[in-house]
């Protein structure tokens, strides 16, 4: 048995106790006003054990975190069409780069940068009835809590600073690789990006991940290789131009938020979640991080 909550514990104090810890997102005006002393994390591992420390249970805005989810509804509702219309080579490059935007035939590099991900939010838009408020649904069921809400306020920042994102996808509809109005994909990209959610809500929706498709209460949402497929792209895309080196510190798949959080998991064995606001140079949770290579250091589950 891994003692987890001595080990987050003391992760949790060590965290607290750092001076540097990053700097908060501020070309999202909402965010910038977030506190950077804020630390959380939390552990769910297979057998429905929980552990947390710190601020695991005050929400945060989930960012991209948000488009592992998207993409998780979409590849459950279109199968393998979906790589027509999105690749799944790593990008090295920043989460906002449009070159990324593979300008021949409009098909970006991965669902995880943004121009994947609005292409994801584009295929939901047309097969959601109502696509924000399905979505929603779709996270409240997996994680079994109504509560989790968009925060409007950190949507409408979004949108009116969001001039890289109406770039790619205005990019991506002079391609014919957006089939809805940009301000409709974008509205549900900037509210996906808004829902609020603390480290235990993350843990249980990721639960699917580790659990090869099927949430805690025994549904399942993907097949085994729909799962395979998300956690390869978890591995070599979920961290920006970072992602070799969260392979290399870290060695999980995961996916992290300029709102600073981050959810890795081992399959079969557990899904953790942290959240530090401070981001490094690369956009990435600095303490986030530090915190999760202490993890996987002390017990030795990663999946390598
Ligand atoms: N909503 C953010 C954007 O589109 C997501 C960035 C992120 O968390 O990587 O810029």
């Amino acid at each position: 048995m891994i003692a987890y909550q001595n080990i987050i514990d003391k992760i949790a104090i060590d965290s607290k106790n750092t001076l540097n810890k990053g700097v908060v997102a501020s070309y999202i005006p909402e965010l910038a006003t977030i506190n950077l002393n804020k630390f959380g994390i939390h552990i769910l591992d297979a057998k429905n054990n929980n552990y947390s420390s710190g601020d695991a249970l005050e929400g945060f805005s989930i960012q991209s975190i948000s488009k592992v989810l998207t993409l998780a509804l979409s590849f459950g509702i279109i199968g393998d069409d979906l790589w027509k219309r999105v690749d799944v080579e790593p990008s090295g490059d920043p989460f906002n780069h449009l070159s990324l935007l593979e300008l021949e035939n409009g098909i970006p590099r991965n669902p995880f940068i943004n121009a994947g991900a609005i292409v994801i939010a584009d295929i939901l838009a047309s097969h959601l009835k109502n696509p924000k408020e399905d979505f929603l649904n779709f996270i409240r069921e997996l994680t079994n809590d109504p509560s989790i809400r968009y925060n409007e306020k950190v949507a409408l920042s979004e949108k009116r600073t969001g001039f890289k994102n109406y770039a790619a996808a205005n990019l991506l509809k002079s391609y014919g690789n957006l089939h809805n109005d940009v301000e409709i994909v974008l509205d549900f990209y900037f509210h996906q990006c808004a829902i609020e959610m603390n480290c235990k809500q993350l843990v249980n929706a990721f639960y699917i991940f580790m659990n090869h498709g099927t949430c805690q209460r025994g549904k399942n949402y993907l097949n085994v290789n729909q799962v395979k497929r998300i956690n390869a792209l978890m591995l070599t895309c979920g961290f920006y131009d970072e992602a070799g080196e969260f392979a290399f510190e870290v060695g999980l798949p995961g996916k992290s938020g300029v709102g600073g959080g981050i959810v890795a998991l081992l399959p079969n064995t557990y899904c953790v979640a942290t959240w530090s606001p401070g981001l490094n140079k690369k956009g990435n949770s600095k303490l986030g991080m530090a915190a999760l290579e202490e993890l996987t250091t002390r017990t030795g589950h990663s999946i390598f």
